[in-house]
Formats: structure tokens, C-alpha cells, sequence
């Protein structure tokens, strides 16, 4: 793998981290604030239904259902740690004695005290009610940690799409600017390159040189081992080719087996080494299968005023003498 496409790799494997974590944290938070919210819709129940049940009492009427739904309540909520519940239990449970000892002397002393703990009842629930809603408010902090995760969430979302854009940008240009086979710079590649190297050449008043070459016999090499081995040897020779050339050079494939290198800086002395030395390299080189290849080389140099055709027609020239004197030479126009 790349180590840009790594990268890449690593960012989005932290972006669902981070996703998973934050949606874990949302989940949590929701769960806690929806439990605090049923918590205290329950204390309100049981704080209204003490007030029923006393009204009822006190007026002798049925109460048993309230008492049910009551009890209920405590029962559904009695591990809770919830703040007050255990005295609003014990309060109500004492209520419920003050109002049996009400309905069997339901005098003015009983009747005092069944108010009295009916009020001191609904006191400690009401309590109950406001420090559960403080709690539940409080819980907001908790939201701090799934916002921080939010943040780098979206700082880690621009980044990948910053990386992704650049590294498709690249790959386009990579794949704009190579030949597939050779990994060779393509002809439309080589054109532009020339072309910008001529206007510097006009403008600077530097000079450059240009190589062309083609392989001996290539058709041969197809007709006898095969297409696929004709490849390989193109690949083979261009790596062996490439190894040897300076950075600022640039190597192209303008054609099936035809190639150019574009020297920049480079008298023609410099160039015509350059060229002998990639030839007698490729000449001492024994290829997979095929054995012994062969290549051919033109050599031409910056002339003023010349435009692109101008350069590439001597190069051609050079090679076609290169050709016509037996091959495996340099030829210079
Ligand atoms: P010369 O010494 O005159 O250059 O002879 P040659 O046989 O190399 O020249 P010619 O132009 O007649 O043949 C070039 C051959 O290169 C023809 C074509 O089949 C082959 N060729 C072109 N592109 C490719 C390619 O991508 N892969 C392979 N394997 N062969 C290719
Ligand atoms: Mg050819
Ligand atoms: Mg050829």
C-alpha cells in the first residue's frame, strides 16, 4: 500500500472511532436524561396521588385504587437511588396508618393528623421533584465529551476530504502523465514538456537536447517470443534506461517501441553520452526469454527558433541514420 493510501486508511479508521464512540456517548447521555425525565413524571404522580388519597380519606370516600397505583410506584422505583424516595416511602407508609386510625375514630385529633402528614408528604416529594430536576439539569455537562468528540469528528471529516481530493488530484495527474506499460512519461506528457521547454530555451537563452530511440528489430522480438514478452522487454529496457538518467531528464514513450529523452541543460556532447551509455547498457543487458536486444538512438540539440516539429523531425533524422548505418549506433542532426 501507498503511504499516502495508508494514510488515508489510518483517517478514516479514526473518523469511525471517533463516530462510534460519539454515537455510543449520545446514547448514553439520551438514555440518562430519559430516565431522570421518567423518574420525575413518577414523583409527580406520587405526590398528586397523596393528595387525592387524602381528599378521599377525608371525605370517606373509596381510596384502595390510589393506594394500588401508589404503591405500585414505590415498588417499581425502590432500588432507584433516587434523592428523598425512601423518606417519601417511609412518610406515606406512616400516612397510611394515620388514615386507618381516621376512618376507624375519625375525630378532630385524627383528621389534624392525617393533614398533617398528608402535607409533610407531599413536601418531601415535591422536594424529591426539584433535586431530581436539578440532577437531570446538572447531566448536562455530561454532553461536553460527545461535543469534543463532534468537533474532531468534523475536523477529521475536512481533513480526509482535503487528503482525498488531493490524493485523487494526484492520481489523475499520475495517470494524465505515464504510460501504463512502461511507467515512462506518456507523448502528450513529452509534447507539453518540450513545448515549455522550448519557451524557457526562447526566453532564458538555455539550451537542451533531445534523444530519440527505438529498439532494433522489435518486430522480430513480437513475431519470435510473443507479445507479452515484447512488453517485457519494453518495461525491462526502460527501467534499465531510466536508472542511468538524471532527475531533470525526462523519459518518455511517444510511440510503440519509440522513446524520446529530454535533456535539459544538455549540449549535444552531454547528450550523445547519454545515449551511448543507455545503449551500450541495453547492448551488455541479456533479456528474460529473448536473450540479446539491440537499440538505436538520434540525437539533436536546441536550435534558435525552433518550434516543436523542427526538433522532433531532426530527432527522427538522427535515428533514421542511426537505422540506415546498421543500428545499435548514435546519429546526431
Ligand atoms: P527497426 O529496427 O527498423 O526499428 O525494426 P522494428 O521491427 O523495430 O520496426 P517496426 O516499426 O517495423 O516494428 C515495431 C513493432 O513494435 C511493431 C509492433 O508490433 C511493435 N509494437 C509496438 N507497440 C508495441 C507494444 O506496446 N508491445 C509490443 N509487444 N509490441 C509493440
Ligand atoms: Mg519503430
Ligand atoms: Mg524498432
Amino acid at each position: 500500500m501507498k503511504r499516502q493510501s495508508r494514510f488515508i486508511f489510518l483517517i478514516i479508521a479514526i473518523s469511525i472511532i471517533f463516530a462510534g464512540t460519539n454515537i455510543f456517548l449520545f446514547h448514553r447521555y439520551i438514555g440518562m436524561v430519559a430516565g431522570d425525565a421518567e423518574i420525575i413524571n413518577n414523583l409527580g404522580t406520587i405526590r398528586g396521588s397523596i393528595q387525592r388519597f387524602t381528599k378521599l380519606e377525608l371525605s370517606y370516600l373509596e381510596s384502595n385504587h390510589v393506594i394500588k397505583r401508589i404503591d405500585y410506584l414505590f415498588e417499581t422505583y425502590k432500588d432507584l437511588n433516587t434523592p428523598f424516595l425512601n423518606q417519601i416511602y417511609e412518610t406515606w407508609e406512616e400516612l397510611k396508618i394515620v388514615a386507618s386510625k381516621h376512618r376507624n375514630s375519625p375525630d378532630n385529633h385524627n383528621r389534624k393528623l392525617l393533614i398533617e402528614v398528608s402535607e409533610e408528604c407531599w413536601e418531601i416529594a415535591d422536594k424529591a421533584i426539584l433535586e431530581n430536576q436539578y440532577i437531570a439539569e446538572n447531566k448536562v455537562g455530561y454532553l461536553i465529551l460527545p461535543i469534543v468528540f463532534l468537533v474532531f469528528e468534523f475536523f477529521f471529516g475536512l481533513l480526509l476530504i482535503f487528503i482525498v481530493k488531493k490524493y485523487v488530484y494526484d492520481n489523475l495527474e499520475n495517470f494524465a502523465a505515464y504510460d501504463n506499460l512502461t511507467k515512462a512519461h506518456n507523448r502528450r506528457y513529452f509534447i507539453e514538456y518540450l513545448n515549455k521547454e522550448i519557451s524557457r530555451a526562447e526566453r532564458k537563452g538555455t539550451t537542451f537536447s533531445l534523444i530519440m530511440f527505438d529498439i532494433d528489430r522489435f518486430k522480430h522480438i513480437n513475431d519470435t517470443y510473443g507479445h507479452s514478452t515484447g512488453d517485457e522487454v519494453l518495461k525491462t529496457l526502460i527501467n534499465i534506461v531510466q536508472k542511468d538518467l538524471r532527475k531533470s531528464d525526462v523519459l518518455s514513450r511517444i510511440g510503440g517501441e519509440e522513446f524520446t529523452i529530454l535533456l535539459p541543460d544538455a549540449k549535444i556532447k552531454e547528450a550523445v553520452f547519454t545515449a551511448e551509455r543507455a545503449r551500450k547498457t541495453i547492448e551488455n543487458y541479456t533479456f528474460k526469454d529473448v536473450g540479446k536486444v539491440t537499440v538505436s538512438f538520434g540525437v539533436t540539440i536546441y536550435q534558435d527558433g525552433d518550434i516543436i516539429d523542427d526538433m522532433l523531425k531532426r530527432a527522427d533524422t538522427a535515428l533514421y541514420l542511426a537505422k540506415n548505418g546498421g543500428r545499435n549506433r548514435t546519429e546526431t542532426v
